[in-house]
């Protein structure tokens, strides 16, 4: 049996966040992303998310549902699910970039294709885990914000924090400080400087810091400044991840090969979705890397599709998946469930969602 992709449809999501989020780059207050359903003439249904993160991949909500409209649709519509690398070929080659468009359509696609064998995401990805344990973010704010935000988040059973720091380096040591005096010896703390330091500032700030029982820091300075990168980590007593500065499998051969970083966060807006970060992830194990799998500000639908990765692969050892958990109200049926800090699968082939709540979703075109 053949399975042909003969409807493409695009959609917005929109769920307020339960606080604004901060960060060195940017401040978030609600999840507004991009939706895509693929329809598949076996009456298969797969369904995608993109976040417009400009700030960091530089894609907008209106340039995701142009690049899917009048690129992605017109390059994929009528394609064979089951001609898989010829279809993930057409996806990656229509339009240069759009990393989180393309990722969109990726994981429907592959919700699609697990459904198509019968099988949960994990399972059909590799099956390592059932579950994922997340970190929980702390934003960039005071320090007696911070140090509140973390204890609840402790009260809540979360036992590993992700700091933001990368604002006034100074400041920043004094946030952790506090951070780590206040919650105690027993709850990691890894942070994301999110690119906010020069290198000789980040290797200063990490060696003040590393004293506070630090599990690693990620994005220490610029993207693109990867002799930077390789610098603090050449440098640093604390493992460093790029996050910024890896987006696709051809940035990872970069950072592997300059050893620039120890670790790499994996998120599916970056590197255009599962196909793509089944590439990093094989390419780091075999550079004796481990990596995380990380989300932008998401729904519960991509960050369903991000758990299911990470989920099947025993390399990815981290997961920064809280984003759905940050939601004020659960937009979607089925997908993935927060119990605390760990992340389990509702059950069902593919990624397992069920219906977008009708107050959360605005179709945009429903035409084939
Ligand atoms: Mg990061």
């Amino acid at each position: 049996m053949r399975t042909k992709i003969i409807k493409i449809e695009t959609g917005i999501i929109k769920v307020p966040l339960k606080k604004t989020f901060r960060t060195a780059l940017r401040v978030a207050t609600e999840v507004e992303d991009a939706v895509v359903k693929i329809t598949t003439d076996d009456g298969l249904v797969g369904i995608g998310e993109a976040a417009p993160t400009a700030v960091i991949t530089g894609e907008t909500l209106g340039s995701i549902l142009e690049a899917i409209e009048k690129y992605i649709k017109p390059a994929i519509t009528g394609m064979d699910i089951l001609d898989f690398d010829e279809l993930m070929l057409k996806l990656h080659r229509c339009i240069l970039k759009n990393t989180s468009a393309k990722a969109a359509c990726d994981m429907a696609i592959y919700d699609i294709l697990a459904q198509y064998y019968g099988k949960p995401l994990y399972e059909f990805l590799g099956g390592y885990r059932n579950s994922v344990k997340t970190d929980i973010t702390i934003s960039l704010n005071d320090v007696d914000t911070m140090v509140a935000d973390a204890l609840a988040a402790v009260n809540d059973g979360f036992d590993n924090l992700k700091i933001k720091v990368g604002g006034d380096f100074k400041k920043d040591i004094e946030r952790v400080r506090a951070i780590r005096d206040s919650v105690g010896k027993n709850v990691k703390i890894r942070l994301d400087a999110n690119q906010g330091w020069k290198p000789k500032e980040a290797i200063y700030a990490i060696s003040q810091l590393a004293k506070y029982d630090i599990e690693l820091v990620e994005q220490p300075v610029a993207a693109h400044d990867l002799e930077g990168l390789k610098m603090v980590t050449e440098n640093s007593p604390v493992p460093i991840m790029a996050d910024e500065s890896v987006f696709t499998p051809e940035d990872a051969v970069k950072i592997i090969s300059m050893r620039a970083a120890d670790m790499i966060n994996i998120k599916l807006m970056k590197c255009g979705g599962i196909h793509n970060a089944l590439k990093i992830n094989a390419m780091a194990e075999a550079a004796g890397m481990e990596c995380m799998v990380g989300s932008m500000i998401e729904s519960p639908i991509s960050v369903a599709a991000a758990a299911h990765l990470g989920a099947a692969c025993h390399n990815i050892t981290r997961f920064d998946l809280d984003a759905a958990y940050l939601l004020g109200e659960i937009p979607v049926e089925g997908g993935i469930v927060y119990r605390g800090p760990e992340i389990f699968f509702t059950g069902g082939a593919g990624l397992g969602i069920g219906k977008i709540k009708d107050e959360y979703y605005l179709p945009e075109n429903q035409n084939i």
